[in-house]
């Protein structure tokens, strides 16, 4: 049945293509069971103001826990949920769990939207339907897109940006930098934030390069009125550089790790304020 499903043109057809034809299928049964039994589950990870040393939001990333396999990362399932539509029913789910988490948190949630989900043609009411059930205000949520969404049609998707905006949702560019960046279309998306690529933020301190990128990047934004969020932020010295090129907003392992919700408020509730405070200039 394999061999019918990857179609009569394939020429060469050995074992091992025959195991990954299996373990995909095998896959994508087990996450259309794993969305029905309930089993993804979120993780949470702070964004801090730098300035200020203040948690400013989360972004919600998801996890699975897959029976057997134990917690699988996105980049093991989340194409599979995009190539199969699946990615629909997971967005909302997603969307709906962190709401409900976030809802009672001082904090703004940030929530990844794929490609096939931006382009669903009544976004801006699906989402809102959510945050209506859950009670959870439109300008606390931010959408975190790829330049992915806008490649295939700029004009329809800056129409869904002007969409979501007019609702009060947010937009944040991820990933800047890698891929298809392109300053022409940085000018025309309706942006409030950016997210520099952590391959940027990364190699701050190693890299003479990577240091200019990042700090024009953070300039050009300011001119743009975008914010600007550096996602990757590994060390004290990436933080303390990104803070002296006066970047917004950093995220990163050498804040916090993402964290199921308990952890997290535990965090919020001691860390915070120890962990942060020797981190501000001069503090
Ligand atoms: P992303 O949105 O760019 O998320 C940032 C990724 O970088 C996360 O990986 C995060 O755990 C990781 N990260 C954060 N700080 C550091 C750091 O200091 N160093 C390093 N090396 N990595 C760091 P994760 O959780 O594996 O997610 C990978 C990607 O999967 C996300 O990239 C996002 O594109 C996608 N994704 C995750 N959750 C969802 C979701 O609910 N829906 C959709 N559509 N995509 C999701
Ligand atoms: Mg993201
Ligand atoms: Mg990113
Ligand atoms: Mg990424």
């Amino acid at each position: 049945r394999a061999r019918e499903a990857i179609g009569s043109s394939c020429h060469f057809y050995t074992a091992d293509m025959h195991n990954r034809v299996i373990d995909r299928l095998n896959t994508e049964v087990a996450l259309y069971r794993g969305l029905e039994r309930g089993e993804f589950e979120l993780h949470y990870q702070p964004k801090v103001d730098l300035a200020s040393g203040r948690v400013s939001g989360v972004e919600a990333l998801l996890r699975w826990n897959r029976p057997g396999c134990g917690l699988q990362m996105p980049d093991r399932f989340i194409d599979i949920l995009e190539q199969t539509g699946l990615i629909m029913d997971a967005g909302d789910w997603v969307l709906r769990e962190a709401c409900a988490a976030v809802r009672h948190l001082p904090l703004s949630l940030a929530v990844n939207v794929s490609p096939r989900q931006f382009q669903h043609p009544r976004l801006g009411e699906r989402l809102m339907r959510i945050l209506d059930e859950i009670g959870f205000p439109a300008d606390r949520l931010e959408l975190e897109i790829t330049e992915q969404i806008v490649v295939e049609d700029e004009e329809g998707a800056i129409a869904t940006l002007h969409d979501l905006a007019s609702r009060g949702i947010r937009i944040a560019l991820d990933d800047y930098g890698t891929g298809f960046s392109s300053l022409q279309r940085l000018k025309r998306l309706p942006l409030h934030t950016l997210k520099i690529d952590k391959d940027f933020v990364m190699s701050l301190e190693t890299s003479r390069a990577d240091a200019a990128i990042v700090r024009s990047t953070i300039e050009l934004c300011h001119q743009l009125d975008i914010h600007v969020v550096a996602e990757g932020v590994e060390n004290d010295a990436a933080m303390a550089m990104l803070r002296g090129f006066g970047c917004d907003i950093g995220q990163g392992y050498g804040i916090c790790r993402p964290l199921p919700l308990a952890r997290l408020t535990d965090w919020l509730g001691t860390a915070t304020v120890s962990a942060l405070a020797g981190r501000r200039p001069g503090g």
